[in-house]
């Protein structure tokens, strides 16, 4: 189902969201249109600790329960915008996958909130207006989305539930050198990792994803650590029988806006809810999901070895790892060049890997560790050989 799916994405998907961080305008003209939408059923659920509208998005009348939520951390928004590409597809007729819409309005309902920490979102920020990360907040419930979250779940009491997030783009698969495209876990819900009812659907389910991103991105999706921890809503969750899979969205090289994995992501829901309503999934096992190695933390985006530090001594010589970082300034995520590390990074990878052993610094007196950099060019028998300008211009393209 996932490739008739993906085939079909470009008939379905949101256009006018093209980025992450895209305006609070187009949110609530989206939130209008979804509110307008006979497919699918809109109603406020509560309010941010600023007062901004929590929203429910609800689609079919299936007596099996799923509920799905994004944007508990307000500047993680590759899975929301691929909900908005769902209810686009929910909501479409006369395609061929009628019968498809159909299956899926008998068997299940769908209880999604797109957009829960609406106030990080618009500061673009991890945690929530009162600076609480919500998802160390499932016991306590200090933070009001967090207590909203929790007796939304409880009164839907879903089979399966979704806990949708973004992580950082730079964890590796294991400590190999690819860089996680998608990772999944299978949430533990008690300190000894047992594998309950609940936790087996989703790990049976987490098992048929991780066959199908596989596929797309060989190599390149990892399991987050199962070590249990009381604060997160994932793991609180399993242990309350809801089903949970958490599904982040890591790094996609040149792609920092994610629409590629925004895609993957918006296909696979849409071929997990078709295996949760046909029952497809019980027939899968463990074997693939647990074969998966953990996120760890192995690479660079520029790896340069045996680079010059000084322009007046090229003896001076060590390796240097360039990062990406972001910024939001004014509604925006600007990108930028940061040096991250100096010495000896023989066991880490680059995704992009140089040796620079004979190059020296053109531009610049020195390099310092921590420090951004939008220029830095290297030369080699006067000819410029590195330019970190040519990598920035690759950002999106
Ligand atoms: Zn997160």
């Amino acid at each position: 189902m996932y490739k008739n799916i993906e085939n079909y994405y470009d008939s379905f998907k949101e256009t006018r969201i093209k980025e992450r961080a895209f305006s609070y305008d187009l949110w609530l003209q989206l939130i209008d249109e979804w509110k307008n939408n006979p497919a699918l059923t809109v109603s406020e659920i509560g309010n941010t600790y600023e007062g901004k509208p929590i929203h429910q998005v609800k689609f079919g009348t299936g007596p099996i329960h799923i509920c799905a939520w994004s944007q508990m951390h307000g500047d993680e928004a590759t899975a929301t915008m691929a909900l908005a590409d769902i209810f686009l597809f929910l909501s479409k007729k006369g395609d061929n996958f009628t019968e498809l819409r159909e299956i899926l309005h008998q068997k299940i309902t769908l209880f999604v909130i797109p957009r829960l920490n609406a106030d990080g979102a618009e500061r673009w920020t991890r945690e929530t207006a009162l600076g609480i990360d919500m998802n160390r907040d499932a016991r306590k419930l200090n933070s009001p989305e967090a207590k909203i979250l929790h007796d939304w779940a409880h009164q839907i009491n879903p089979t399966f539930s979704f806990n949708l997030h973004d992580q950082h783009r730079l964890y590796s698969v294991g400590n190999t050198p690819h860089q996680t495209h998608i990772a999944l876990l299978s949430t533990t819900g008690d300190e000894s990792g047992t594998w309950t009812d609940s936790r087996l659907r989703s790990g049976k389910l987490a098992n048929r994803l991780t066959q199908i991103v596989e596929k797309i991105y060989p190599n390149k999706i990892a399991k987050w650590t199962d070590e249990y921890n009381t604060r997160a809503f994932g793991d609180y969750f399993q242990g309350q029988n809801f089903g949970l899979i958490l599904l982040e969205s890591g790094g996609a090289g040149w792609d920092l806006e994610k629409q590629s994995l925004r895609k993957t992501t918006a296909c696979l829901l849409l071929d997990a809810f078709y295996a949760i309503a046909t029952e497809e999934w019980k027939s899968e096992d463990l074997s693939t999901y647990e074969s998966l190695l953990t996120n760890e933390r192995n690479i660079f985006d520029i790896k340069l070895l045996n680079a010059p530090l000084r322009k007046n001594d090229t003896s001076i010589r060590a390796d240097i790892g360039l990062n990406i970082s972001e910024e939001y300034i004014d509604g925006k995520i600007a990108f930028m060049w940061t040096l991250e590390e100096i010495g000896d990074l023989d066991i880490y990878s680059g995704l992009i890997e140089i040796d620079a052993s004979d190059y020296q610094l053109s531009d610049l007196q020195y390099l310092e560790k921590g420090k951004n950099y939008t220029s830095l060019k290297m030369t080699f028998d006067q000819q410029t050989v590195f330019d970190l300008t040519d990598y920035t211009n690759k950002i999106n393209k």
